[in-house]
């Protein structure tokens, strides 16, 4: 372990559109914010392809382009944006503990943790062991190797509707595994799947294995209520049940909800350690936008600005 230890006034968790938000802003109000990017630079963004709501970009954009933008005008106003996650955190005293990659020390004034969430697995040894081999979590990071082939998408919500339609372009046939007689998704995506003649829904529906030695044969699905089992001939099979926060690392330390997400005072960026802040995803279960993200990311520079002022701390 590194001895050395630096002191910064703003240390920011995460790169998604909270993190880099909160970058700008902390920035621009010469907090001189470190940012960290973690596992995934740039966030979910950079597992999508097009951005059609975020307002200022009436043509839409790409995720990733987007993100190197957020990065960009980070930049411009001296953040310093590291490679590096955060292994462990001691916020029992001022300044704050930081361990960068097991190695680094950061003791940080402020904590902005803007970790967002990362996608949910069904936890079937089947889809673990073929992951990366034919069993995805991205279509469309992944969709493209399945080019003219027959897959299978889990999931009812509007991500899996929003995959199923990507793959139902690329691929010959999509079979789409809704475990309900209905989809959670909203009704404009709902309709789009229902009209793409390629996607066949197979509602009360469940995964019981993935099949294949070295890559993905197949995949066995069955319908609890008539006892019906069949194989799926399909080479692709992705998930999109939805995500879970990335808040491991402040178990025990920061109040979570019942599914792990940062607890933050209403209307505030503030978790229950003074000068710890949570932006994004982490703590949003609700909305899970990029501007909703971008918004409280903003929210918690600001927060953290203030909390620097009243402590007397320039
Ligand atoms: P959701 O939590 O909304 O949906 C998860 C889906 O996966 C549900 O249909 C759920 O089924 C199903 N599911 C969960 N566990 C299992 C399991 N073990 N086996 C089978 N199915 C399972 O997650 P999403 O990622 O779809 O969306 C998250 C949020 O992001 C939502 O608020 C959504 O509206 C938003 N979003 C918005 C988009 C947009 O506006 N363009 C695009 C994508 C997401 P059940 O319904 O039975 O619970």
């Amino acid at each position: 372990m590194n001895t050395e230890s630096e002191k910064v006034k703003c240390l920011i968790i995460g790169s998604g559109p909270a993190g880099y938000t909160a970058a700008i802003y902390a920035a621009r109000a010469d907090m001189k914010p470190v940012l960290y990017q973690g596992l995934q630079p740039g966030g979910q963004l950079t597992i999508t392809t097009e951005v059609e709501n975020y307002p200022g970009y009436p043509k839409g954009t790409m995720g990733p382009a987007m993100m190197e933008d957020f990065k960009a005008q980070a930049e411009r106003f001296g953040s310093d944006i590291r490679w590096g996650y955060a292994t462990s955190v001691d916020f029992s005293a001022q300044p704050y503990k930081v361990i960068i990659d097991e190695t680094t020390t950061i003791l940080a004034d402020t904590v902005i943790i803007a970790t967002g969430a990362s996608a949910k697995w069904l936890g079937l040894e089947s889809e673990q062991r073929l992951n990366g081999f034919g069993v995805s979590a991205c279509a469309v990071c992944d969709g493209f190797f399945f080019k003219g082939q027959d897959v299978a998408i889990v999931g009812a919500g509007d991500t899996a509707a929003e995959e199923a339609t990507y793959l139902a372009k690329l691929c010959k046939k999509v079979y789409m595994i809704v475990r309900r007689d209905e989809m959670r998704a909203s009704k404009a995506m709902v309709h789009r799947v229902l009209n793409t003649k390629n996607i066949e829904v197979l509602y009360n529906t469940q995964t019981k294995e993935v099949v294949g030695e070295k890559t993905v044969d197949g995949v066995i699905v069955f319908n609890p209520s008539t006892k019906e089992e069949r194989k799926l001939d399909v080479t692709g099979f992705f998930v999109a049940i939805g995500h879970q926060p990335n808040t491991e690392l402040f178990k025990g330390i920061l109040d979570m909800d019942e599914n792990g997400y940062l607890r933050t005072i209403p209307g505030t960026t503030k978790t229950n350690i003074e000068g710890v802040f949570a932006a994004g995803d982490v703590a949003d279960h609700v909305y899970r936008q990029a501007v909703t993200a971008a918004g409280t990311g903003c929210m918690a520079a600001i927060d953290a600005e203030r909390y620097l002022a009243a402590k007397g701390i320039h």
